[in-house]
């Protein structure tokens, strides 16, 4: 399959290596000099459990694609969500008419901005519980394993989709077709609006937090405010089952993600499309989100407070 990375990250080299060792034509597409660099110098380097994999595969900077690829059958989009609608503009000239696009960010109403670039017959939303860190530009460490589920938002599309699937079972990349991928996708959505987003404010490891007097209530709380915005698009989530979920994560010591954004490396957050997506669309439903309005401006302050641009 040709299959084109657009957004070479932590997560994007990830896929992009198991899916070219899976023999596919993989190509990488990235904004950050430094990354492009390394990937051309060295190849894409992985840390597996302390074992070193690589592989080489062609990388291009946003500006150069157009005369580089053209016609991909699948475009994986994993840039951060605020940058996602740039990057699909500035890759139009690789999006054919076959083309099917596929979207694992974390964060809600992304396919909104898929809408714009391919029919919905083509446009494949996802969630995956794999996760992955960036040691160095160029190189990519897997931090946990898990399933990744994928389903086309049109059912017409579900014949072309089970091909994807089959794709990244082939290359070691666990995978099933959901039927109902909205409801995951939420379901991890609570996961980041109470999690990354609590830690990264209070500036503790995910343990730190379980710890708190009050972190039930809080969790309770957001949940809440999720499900109450999630009913008005029609996804009903089984609140208890959440909390329960969201719960479970305070085993894991380790700071989210959006505190290593944002704390550790000082980048912009993906707020806007986690909390601040849930008291954007609950001022549309006319749903009261407290906790994640007041989050969300927290959020933005402190990127203020750390310059982060
Ligand atoms: P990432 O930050 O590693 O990469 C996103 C983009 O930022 C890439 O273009 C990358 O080249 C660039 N970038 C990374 N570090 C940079 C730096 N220091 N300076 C300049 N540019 C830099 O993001 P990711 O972790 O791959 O996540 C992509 C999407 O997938 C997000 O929506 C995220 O929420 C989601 N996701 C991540 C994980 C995870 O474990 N990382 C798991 C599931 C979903």
């Amino acid at each position: 399959m040709k299959i084109v990375i657009a957004g070479s990250g932590a997560m994007g080299l990830r896929f992009g290596l198991l899916l070219k060792r899976g023999g596919n034509d993989v190509t990488l597409i990235d904004g950050w000099d430094k990354n492009i660099a390394a990937v051309r110098k060295s190849g894409v380097k992985a840390d597996i459990d302390g074992q070193t994999l690589s592989a080489k595969m062609p990388i291009y900077k946003q500006d150069e694609v157009a005369q580089k690829i053209t016609n991909a059958d699948l475009i994986i989009v994993f840039t951060k969500s605020m940058a996602l609608d740039s990057m699909l503009t500035s890759i139009k000239p690789v999006i054919g008419t076959n083309t099917y696009i596929l979207c694992l960010l974390n964060g809600l109403g992304h396919e909104e901005v898929l809408e714009k670039y391919v029919a919905e017959d083509h446009i494949i939303m996802g969630v995956t519980m794999n996760a992955a860190s960036m040691p160095a530009p160029g190189e990519t460490k897997f931090d946990g394993n898990g399933q990744t589920e994928l389903q086309c938002l049109s059912a017409s599309g579900q014949q072309e989709v089970q091909k994807v699937v089959d794709v990244f079972n082939e290359s070691k990349i666990d995978s099933v077709y959901s039927d109902n991928v909205l409801y995951s996708i939420w379901r991890k959505a609570c996961v980041n609006g109470v999690v990354n987003s609590v830690c990264a404010l209070l500036e503790g490891t995910t343990v730190d937090f379980g710890h708190a007097k009050n972190a039930d209530a809080i969790t309770r709380t957001i949940v809440d405010e999720f499900a109450d915005v999630a009913e008005r698009e029609g996804i009903y989530l089984d609140r208890k089952e959440v909390v329960e979920h969201v719960e479970s994560t305070w085993t894991m010591d380790h700071y989210p993600s959006m505190y290593q954004d944002l704390v550790v490396n000082h980048r912009p957050t993906e707020i806007d499309y986690i909390n601040g997506a849930v008291w954007r669309k609950g001022q549309k439903y006319g749903v009261a989100t407290p906790y994640c309005a007041c989050i969300t401006n927290l959020i933005h302050a402190k990127e203020g407070m750390l310059n982060v641009k």
